[in-house]
């Protein structure tokens, strides 16, 4: 293919990904660095048109505090992480800033004496702490808050949650567009981004790499990867992390009228990367609420495109310490459990008065199965990440980090903590680049950075 003109620029980095966290590192990049220029090539038509859209994920601002899988620790980075999407939106004027946000109540419910007591637990080992607004809630109280939670339950039945009277929902997929919109106000760094735009391969030239896409080729001297599940299929098609694979974990939603005011979790059993099925309003429809996400396990790298078959085999690659660890991971009862229970969610006539049965009257008692509908056009694929020398499932996102490369591979919550793994990667290139990071005017306007792992990186 030929080179026209304009491509022989050698951009400072190119960023392979239009979704939340593509759109993040543009914005950091723009805002707190000295690059010269930055190009952002997106293979759809639109920004945000995989996970980071609103209808594909579950539109929750992960903070730490309901989220029961999580370690004390993961909470603590979440808390970090996710305090900054406030303080960039808080800056927006009122009407993008609402469009992007909302306040709403949130809370996690248990339902029998073994959820509340890793509730009770969870709350005296330091999340009570952690989060000072957190509080225990018994029947009464969540009469009052979330009466359709108490409505027509088993008297014998015992409930208690863990409430937040300060949670918000977020529009994802409108935050990537305001991150790239104020990216393209700064002077210094001159963006470009192109949409429509494919990347088929990468390689590395003279300590430059060479991108080359469906219409053109473009040189960075530093490339990375927000190309959410497909980012380990490029790490892997350039030699990297031959130990990683992708599982890739399908969520669809269920919608019912709006029998919620704030969201509901459920306890989630420890050591599973993935939320159980909670109950969400909608943030762009006043009258749904969304129940979700369900799991499955597709052999495909995006939500009903079949034609990425071929290339989630070749990030999954069918090895044998892939199988075993497989194995391994399909061992685990919980995971079993959760995967044939779903596996039936989704067998016609069947599927819906088990899904209601299992999970939504878990929350909703009073709901009928007519007022249930699943909607095939939302939802998306958390790529959680196999690891073959542990076996397991990691937790949460992961990073691979090559000279002059990174490749960001975004489970949940990757929204959420997309500004702090952009700024992971604004100060890994800036120190390879020789260039400056504006550290004291990001904690002026994003807030303190306490994660040890960036404070050594500076
Ligand atoms: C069902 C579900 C519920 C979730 N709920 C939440 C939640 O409530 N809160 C939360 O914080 N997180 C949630 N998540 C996770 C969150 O949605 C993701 O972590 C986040 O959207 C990842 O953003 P991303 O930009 O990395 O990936 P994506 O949004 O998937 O964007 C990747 C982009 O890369 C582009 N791309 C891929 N390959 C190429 C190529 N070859 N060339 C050019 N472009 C390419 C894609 O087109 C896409 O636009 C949920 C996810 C799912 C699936």
């Amino acid at each position: 293919m030929k080179d026209s003109v304009a491509n022989k620029i050698t951009y400072d980095v190119i960023i392979v990904g239009g979704g939340i966290t593509g759109a993040s590192i543009l914005y950091l990049l723009s805002n707190y660095s000295d690059l010269k220029n930055v190009l952002l090539i997106e293979k759809y038509g639109d920004l945000a048109s995989l996970n980071s859209n609103a209808s594909n994920n579950a539109q929750t601002l992960h903070t730490g505090d309901i989220e029961t899988n999580y370690t004390l620790e993961h909470s603590k980075q979440v808390k970090e992480a996710s305090e900054r999407i406030i303080r960039y939106t808080d800056s927006l004027e009122l009407k993008e800033r609402n469009s992007i946000i909302k306040n709403c109540q949130k809370m996690v419910l248990a339902v029998d004496d073994e959820e509340i007591n890793i509730l009770n637990k969870n709350y005296d080992s330091g999340l009570g702490k952690l989060y000072p607004g957190l509080k225990k809630i018994g029947k009464k109280q969540l009469e009052k808050l979330e009466p359709n939670v108490v409505k027509k339950r088993d008297p014998n039945e015992k409930v208690f949650a863990l409430l937040s009277d300060n949670g918000h929902m977020v529009d994802f997929g409108r935050l990537t567009h305001s991150f790239v919109q104020n990216s393209k106000k700064h002077k210094i760094l001159k963006t470009n981004v192109l949409l429509n735009t494919k990347v088929l391969s990468i390689r590395g030239n003279d300590g430059k790499y060479i991108v080359k896409t469906n219409k053109d080729t473009h040189h960075g001297k530093f490339v990375i990867f927000a190309s959410g599940t497909y980012s380990l299929y490029f790490a892997k098609s350039l030699g990297y992390d031959k130990n990683l694979s992708i599982l890739s974990v399908g969520g669809g939603f269920y919608t019912a009228p709006r029998v919620l005011r704030g969201k509901v979790y459920r306890v989630q059993i420890g050591g599973i990367p993935f939320a159980a099925i909670h109950g969400d309003p909608d943030f762009n429809n006043k009258n749904i609420v969304r129940f979700g996400p369900t799991v499955t396990i597709p052999p495909l790298l995006e939500r009903h495109h079949l034609e990425t078959f071929a290339d989630y085999i070749k990030s999954f690659d069918f090895d044998l310490p892939t199988m075993i660890s497989l194995k391994r991971i399909l061992l685990n009862k919980d995971i079993r459990r959760i995967i044939s229970r779903n596996m039936l969610y989704g067998v016609p006539v069947i599927g819906k008065p088990y899904f209601l049965k299992m999970e939504a009257a878990r929350i909703v008692p009073s709901l009928k199965s007519e007022n249930l509908k699943f909607n095939n056009n939302l939802g998306g694929i958390r790529p959680q990440i196999i690891d073959e020398n542990k076996k397991s499932l990691l937790f949460g996102a992961g990073k691979i980090k090559e000279e002059g490369l990174i490749f960001n591979i975004t489970p949940s919550p990757g929204a959420s903590s997309c500004l702090q793994s952009a700024l992971e990667d604004v100060v890994t290139v800036t120190r390879h680049l020789n260039k400056n990071f504006n550290v004291d005017r990001f904690e002026k306007e994003l807030g303190p950075i306490e994660s040890k792992n960036i404070l050594n990186m500076l």
